[in-house]
Order: C-alpha cells, then sequence, then structure tokens
C-alpha cells in the first residue's frame, strides 16, 4: 500500500526550532521537505536546508517568499510580524497553518480566529505532549482547590528568547483563571515590583527568567496554609516541540477550517 506524502513548508527554517523541523521531517518516513522560508536578505537564503539543520544537502534552497502551494501544510516559528504574513498568504491560497511563533499580540490572536473560519490552523505556545498534559493537570488541581490556594508561576528559557513571560506560561496562567472563574488578564500580575503593595487574593502572578541555554522550564505553585503543590514541567530537548508540531501537521490536513490547539490533536479537547 502506498504511504501517503505530506509535503511540510517551514517557516522561520534558520532558527533554532526550525532547524530542529528539518531535521525531524528528513527522518521521517511520511514527511517531505516542500519549501523553506526565513528573513529576507538574512544569512540563511539560499542556503540548502539540510545543511543549515546540520546533515547532509537536500537540494531544498532557503527562499525569503512563502509560496503556500508549494506544500500540503505551512509550519511557523519565526517572529510575530512573519506570522501575519504568512496566515494570509495560506488563507489566499487555502493551506492549513501549524503556528509555534509566540508573544502574538491581541490582534494578531484575532487575525487567527477571524483566519480559523477559512483554513485549519493548530495555534499552540508548546507543542510537547507533557505541557499539553500540564495544562490539564494545572486546570484540575486548579479547580479541586478553589481559589483559597494561591497560584504563582515561574518559568526559566535561555538568553535569546524575545517573550517574557513565555507563551507557555501565560496560557498555564490561562488555565488556572479560566478553571476557577477568573479571567487571566484582570487577575495576571507579570510585575511586582513597580506595584508596591501585597499579594491580592485574586492573583495569579507569572514570572520569566533568562539565561543559559535552558530550553524551557515551567513551575506551577499552589500556595495554601501550611502546604504547597508544585506542577514542574522540564525540556530537555527541542525535537519535542518539533515532532509534536509535525504530529499536528499530519493531523490538520485532514481537518475542516477551524483554530485548534493541541488537546485537539491529541484528542483531549471536550
Ligand atoms: P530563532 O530566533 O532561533 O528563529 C526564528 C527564525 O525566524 C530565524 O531564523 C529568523 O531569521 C526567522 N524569521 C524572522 N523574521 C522572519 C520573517 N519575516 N519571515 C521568515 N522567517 C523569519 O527562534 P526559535 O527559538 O526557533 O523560536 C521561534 C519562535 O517559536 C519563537 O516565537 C519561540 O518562542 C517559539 N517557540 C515555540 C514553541 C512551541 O512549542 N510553540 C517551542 C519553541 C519555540
Amino acid at each position: 500500500m502506498n504511504q501517503r506524502m505530506i509535503s511540510i513548508i517551514i517557516v522561520g527554517a534558520r532558527g533554532r526550532m526550525g532547524t530542529a523541523l528539518i531535521r525531524e521531517v528528513m527522518e521521517s518516513e511520511d514527511l517531505t521537505l516542500g519549501a523553506c522560508v526565513d528573513r529576507s536578505g538574512g544569512p540563511g537564503i539560499g542556503q540548502d536546508a539540510g545543511r543549515l539543520a546540520g546533515r547532509t544537502d537536500l537540494g531544498v534552497l532557503v527562499t525569503d517568499e512563502l509560496r503556500p502551494r508549494r506544500g500540503s501544510v505551512v509550519v511557523d516559528f519565526s517572529l510575530p510580524k512573519a506570522t501575519e504574513t504568512n496566515v494570509n498568504a495560506c488563507i489566499e491560497a487555502g493551506i492549513p497553518l501549524i503556528i509555534g511563533t509566540t508573544g502574538l499580540n491581541e490582534q494578531q490572536e484575532l487575525l487567527l480566529t477571524e483566519a480559523g473560519e477559512r483554513i485549519p490552523i493548530v495555534y499552540a505556545a508548546n507543542f510537547s505532549v507533557g505541557v499539553t498534559l500540564l495544562l490539564q493537570l494545572a486546570s484540575v488541581a486548579a479547580a479541586a482547590l478553589g481559589p483559597d490556594w494561591e497560584a504563582e508561576l515561574i518559568e526559566l528559557h535561555h538568553r535569546f528568547k524575545r517573550d517574557a513571560p513565555s507563551g507557555t506560561a501565560l496560557r498555564i496562567g490561562q488555565a488556572v483563571a479560566e478553571a476557577t472563574d477568573r479571567k487571566f488578564s484582570d487577575v495576571a500580575i507579570t510585575d511586582r515590583a513597580s506595584l508596591g503593595r501585597a499579594r491580592q487574593p485574586e492573583e495569579i502572578g507569572v514570572f520569566g527568567m533568562r539565561g543559559g541555554d535552558s530550553i524551557g522550564e515551567h513551575t506551577l505553585m499552589f500556595l495554601g496554609e501550611g502546604e504547597r503543590i508544585e506542577l514542574i514541567h522540564r525540556a530537555t530537548d527541542r525535537a519535542i516541540f518539533a515532532r509534536g508540531a509535525l504530529r499536528a501537521a499530519r493531523w490538520v490536513v485532514d481537518q475542516p477550517p477551524g483554530l485548534y490547539d493541541m488537546y485537539d490533536v491529541l484528542g483531549l479537547g471536550e
């Protein structure tokens, strides 16, 4: 029986995630590399994608223009500004999209919601299976413990990460808030130094640390009287995000238009 081949277009191909994605596609049996795109004028343009990823030449050169019809699905791990352009290009071509880029503002997230009416999109701040489960555990714990237990979150990432706190930390905070009937944007505190007051009961603190080469660590604490619960996820290999994003890519090609997340891909959604 012939195996169906899925052609992947990677945006942000020269980056840490882009090169991890190229390696995973090269190692898979059902995926091919349709095209690789990176920033116009950047050092990756014109280079062979396989070589960029530290492997043998593939015959796919990195370009600076996204043409979604060259593949079956576009996988974007770049910058929020690029994501805006890519969403519009995918809508025009009717091609599904996986978005791993974090740090999107409200307007850019709204664009994704609108785009979900036209094409299937999977958008997740974290494509690891472990973090997807942590999100669910956070909801269950927050709902069971109730608002008397104070929730605080710290995260650590490598020195190059641009957005802080991480998209994953914000997503975990949002899960805690929703499970306890709070609106996350009303209760999230990301900078306590400027407040000059004691902690308010409804607050959810979310704080980022940057340095070294950490791929990503998230610790959610529920702080009670005389006891404390900690839920911790530590990523030790960037390949987990690449594998999760490609799992989403295999899944999304058969979906109707909609804005999905990793819960949907893993079948954990309601
Ligand atoms: P990186 O800086 O190593 O790579 C980003 C790449 O995007 C670079 O090669 C850059 O040249 C390219 N780029 C910039 N502007 C572009 C444009 N206009 N068009 C095309 N390419 C462009 O960053 P990274 O560590 O690979 O992370 C990329 C993004 O993915 C970040 O937002 C990061 O937070 C996010 N991320 C998400 C997950 C997840 O699971 N969702 C996991 C890890 C990282």
